[in-house]
């Protein structure tokens, strides 16, 4: 089958690999759609200490079920599934909890875990073997929204870490696929205002659309805070959720906030990057700041239940569609943000002749 893979960091091939046989408690999934996110970006410049190379890429897909392995009953042939990254030991205090993001026994295969993409290999393939405890079913989405499960589901935890109470005025830094999802999910459950700032027009125009009151580029502010706060009636806000990944914007998100409000930093999943704030701001200020990662408690099964009801609307942020063969291609795109690209979409098993282009929505 063909795959891409890094062979070490800093290094893309596409390359024909064997195809994986599901072992127990896993299926096999032909992959029907595939994407690129930040983190695989990560990945392939070495920056993830957990990868090992050669590595084959991808956790945010969705495919068709071709085979099941021994004690499978939850899933057969034919099943159309979305994945998520995550499958925790399932043993640990974490994973009893639900918190199998944050498994103690993390990158350690022989107790079970996963994270697909990651530490196991990912779905920029024509298939993969994972476990079906990572597999949600798709009822009648189609493999491209399915593709969407990860991305909504980071969307939700992060936004439900603190929660949103009806009439809050809420702040989303970082209008990218994770934050646009993140907008909607704020002005669907209740927001007052929904606020979006970000550094990229092209990338903030979408979200007027999807229910956001206001953008603001904070390149063409003097303050961004103050222009916030401004907007918001002369009021902090109640929740500021931050998903840009840089030290500014998690100060940003810190001094946005209200007293007694509450943040939560979901972007900065790279080592290094320091909060430099004045802590009177959360100390006096009383504020409740979050760390959220990834999708913990089954949490992606009710994103995509959002993406299914339309509650959140993925296809705006659909706007590339390549071949597996032009992955370094459709990895410019994205890494380029070429045409404000948000999600670029993989098919493997097609050809270049046979891919549908008109996804690109914008210029
Ligand atoms: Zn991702
Ligand atoms: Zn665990």
């Amino acid at each position: 089958m063909e795959a891409v893979v890094f062979p070490e960091p800093d290094q893309v091939e596409l390359r024909e690999v064997d195809r994986p046989d599901p072992g127990a408690g896993e299926a096999l999934v032909k992959v029907r759609s595939s994407t690129i996110c930040g983190s695989d970006v990560k990945i392939l410049h070495g920056e993830y200490a957990a990868t090992d190379y050669p590595h084959i890429p991808g956790h945010e897909w969705s495919g068709e079920v071709v085979e099941v392995g021994d004690g499978v009953e939850r899933l057969e042939a034919g099943d159309g599934v979305a994945a998520e990254p995550h499958v925790g030991c399932g043993e640990c205090p974490r994973c009893m909890e639900g918190l199998y993001n944050l498994c103690e026994h993390y990158g350690e295969d022989e107790h079970g875990h996963a994270h697909i993409g990651f530490t196991s290999n990912g779905g920029l393939a024509e298939y993969v073997a994972v476990d079906t405890r990572a597999l949600h079913t798709l009822e009648t989405m189609t493999y491209d929204q399915g593709a969407f499960c990860e991305a909504a589901g980071v969307a939700l935890h992060a936004v439900e870490r603190a929660g949103i109470d009806g009439d809050d005025d809420v702040v989303v830094i970082g209008p990218g696929a994770i934050g646009l999802c993140a907008v909607q999910i704020a002005r669907n459950g209740g927001a007052d205002n929904v606020v979006l700032t970000g550094t990229r027009e092209e990338r903030l125009a979408p979200a007027t659309d999807l229910g956001a009151d206001h953008t603001v580029n904070v390149y063409e502010v003097d303050d961004v805070v103050d222009h916030v706060t401004d907007l918001l009636g002369g009021k902090r806000a109640d929740l500021v959720v931050e998903l840009a990944g840089t030290e500014t914007a998690s100060k940003q998100a810190v001094e946005m906030a209200r007293r007694g409000g509450d943040v939560v930093l979901a972007g900065s999943t790279s080592a290094g990057r320091e909060l430099n704030v004045d802590l009177r701001e959360i100390v006096v200020g009383h504020k409740n700041i979050y760390g959220s990662v990834a999708n913990p408690e089954w949490i992606c099964e009710r994103g995509l239940s959002m993406v299914e009801r339309g509650t959140i609307d993925v296809d705006p942020l659909l706007t590339h569609r390549f071949a597996l063969a032009e992955f370094e291609d459709a990895l410019d795109a994205f890494q380029e943000r070429e045409g404000g690209a948000f999600r670029v979409m993989l098919y493997p098993g097609q050809e270049p002749s046979e891919i549908d282009r008109t996804a690109v929505q914008r210029e």
